[in-house]
């Protein structure tokens, strides 16, 4: 079953993508790209050091003035043009995706990619679609109106879990707006983001206008966004680092967009379809294998509901297959490292004292599950008993976990799923239309689902609320981050002396 994604001729030229051309990175370091299923190296590449980081700037700086001002018809046709070419290339991103990330290949063909396209295509349409407010005289004596105008060099850091649609959702409305990009994606997965910068030149965007460097957080990372020559910083990734990035670009007044953790609540009301809300409980909890920052987390389920929502939940993770990331016929595949495992497994080891582990809380042994057990997997884990205020219930695990608590009245179970200071996503399950619209109102997050939980689409925006993070991706609203607004005041009146200038003239 195994289609390794083959690397060697691909990347032959290293990892680092700037002006145009692959280039080897020059920190001296190498960092292998693990294959989580199986622990084999992937690929191997010289991290950037802070000089490619330069270069790349430096690349996206010269080609800003020739990008943001191409018309919006001509940045138009050439994203369309990109959107083509990926068309193209979608078996072979899907494979490159569950190669560096384990995920099942149907995620990667169903999800990931088609995602991407989409994003591409919506973004071609929306450059020509950037809005602004009428012109008009709001002074008697003047003209007034905005222009919407891009920033300048975009510095994005992207992470691991969703490489291709991470670089697609920072890359897409910065260039559609006329800004020019240098994205560092995650050092551990950082092959789809170099193919799509790759697809952009071979669509004709000019060189300089995407630029990837592939390098470590901490001194590329960090580089990047106090760069002086980067008009703003876009970070996605967890709260923690998401603080720091925060503190370093402030220091040069960057303008900062930040997506960050989540810790997504799943409120079951008792008028809820229960087949409904088990299936989506179980979807939305293993998707990635649990690593999405919207996943559901936490389900609060009303009191008659239960014990058939927590037998049915145990029921159904049994059934998920774990395998093969390659084989079509795999549910879950393993995390994104033995790192990753064993913190999530952490998390469940320290629950035990106060919480019950219903089904799961386990790795795959080599005595049951063979070859699995050379891979970073976690058997899907169902969690229950665990106190509000524990840390299974208030941290992000990022893995297949689903605590599920149970709740009386509707105010109390609003009041627990707003009880963590994340605000990515949430979800409510009813078939009572007004407890559906008060869920939508008193729910503390960036995106509301009703009788659902996952799905994103391209026309609509994704970003959280409180230790979420600020901004939007995906969307005509990702134009608010990614371009700033500059007011034109005409005079009309064509007198030297105009009436104002009394206030320092006096009457003369
Ligand atoms: P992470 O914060 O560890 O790393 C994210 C990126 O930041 C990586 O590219 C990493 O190299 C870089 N980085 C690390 N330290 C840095 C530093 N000091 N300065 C600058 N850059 C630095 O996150 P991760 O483990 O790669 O990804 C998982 C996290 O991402 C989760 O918290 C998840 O919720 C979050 N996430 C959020 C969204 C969203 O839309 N809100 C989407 C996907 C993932």
């Amino acid at each position: 079953m195994r289609n390794r994604f083959r690397t060697a001729d691909r990347f032959a030229d290293g990892a680092q993508y700037i002006a145009g051309r692959p280039r080897r990175g020059g920190s001296g370091t190498e960092q292998a790209v693990v294959d989580p299923a199986t622990g084999e190296r992937v690929y191997g590449y010289e991290l950037a050091s802070t000089a490619d980081v330069d270069a790349a700037v430096e690349a996206a700086a010269r080609a800003f003035p020739v990008w943001s001002s191409a018309t919006p018809g001509e940045r138009s046709d050439a994203l369309h043009r990109f959107a083509a070419v990926l068309a193209g290339q979608a078996e072979e991103l899907a494979a490159a995706e569950t190669a560096q990330c384990g995920k099942p290949i149907k995620l990667s063909t169903e999800f990931d990619v088609p995602g991407t396209l989409d994003n591409t295509s919506f973004f071609a349409g929306a450059a020509r679609h950037l809005e602004g407010r009428a012109a008009g005289e709001y002074s008697a004596d003047h003209t007034s109106y905005v222009r919407r105008e891009p920033i300048g060099v975009i510095g994005s850091i992207a992470p691991w879990n969703y490489p291709l649609q991470m670089a697609a959702w920072k890359i897409l409305p910065a260039v559609a707006a006329g800004n020019t990009i240098v994205l560092k994606p995650s050092e551990l997965t950082p092959l789809t983001s170099l193919m799509f910068a790759r697809a952009a030149t071979e669509a004709g965007l000019p060189d300089g206008v995407v630029n990837i460097v592939s390098g470590a957080g901490k001194d590329v990372g960090e580089h990047l966004v106090g760069h002086p020559g980067v008009a703003m910083t876009s970070f996605t990734g967890s709260t923690a680092v998401g603080k720091r990035v925060a503190e370093i670009a402030t220091r040069t007044v960057k303008r900062l967009h930040l997506e960050l953790g989540g810790k997504a609540p799943f409120v079951v009301f008792d008028d809820a379809d229960l087949e409904a809300a088990v299936h989506g409980a179980v979807a939305a909890a293993l998707i990635n294998s649990g690593q999405d920052c919207t996943a559901a987390t936490r389900a609060y389920v009303q009191r008659p509901l239960y014990d058939a929502f927590v037998s049915g939940v145990a029921d159904l993770m049994a059934t998920v297959r774990l395998g093969d990331p390659f084989d079509p016929a795999t549910d879950l595949g393993p995390l994104i490292s033995l790192a990753q495992r064993d913190r999530v497994a952490g998390f469940v080891e320290r629950a035990r004292g106060h919480a019950r582990v219903v089904t799961g809380g386990e790795a795959p042994s080599a005595a049951r599950d063979g070859d699995l057990a050379r891979g970073a997997y976690y058997r899907p884990t169902l969690i229950t008993d665990a106190p509000q205020h524990s840390e299974i219930v208030q941290a992000e695990i990022f893995g297949p976990v689903l605590v599920v608590l149970p709740f009386d009245g509707d105010d109390e179970g609003l009041a627990l799923a707003n009880d963590t200071p994340y605000g990515l996503a949430a979800s409510a399950w009813t078939r009572d239309l007004y407890r559906a619209g008060r869920a939508t109102r008193e729910l503390r997050a960036g995106c509301v689902w009703i009788n659902d939980h996952v799905p994103i689409i391209s026309e609509m925006p994704h970003g959280g609320h409180r230790a979420s993070g600020y901004g939007k991706d995906m969307s005509a609203y990702s134009f608010d981050e990614y371009t700033q607004i500059k007011h034109v005041m005409y005079d009309n009146t064509a007198v030297a002396r105009k009436d104002w200038h009394r206030t320092v003239f006096g009457d003369r």
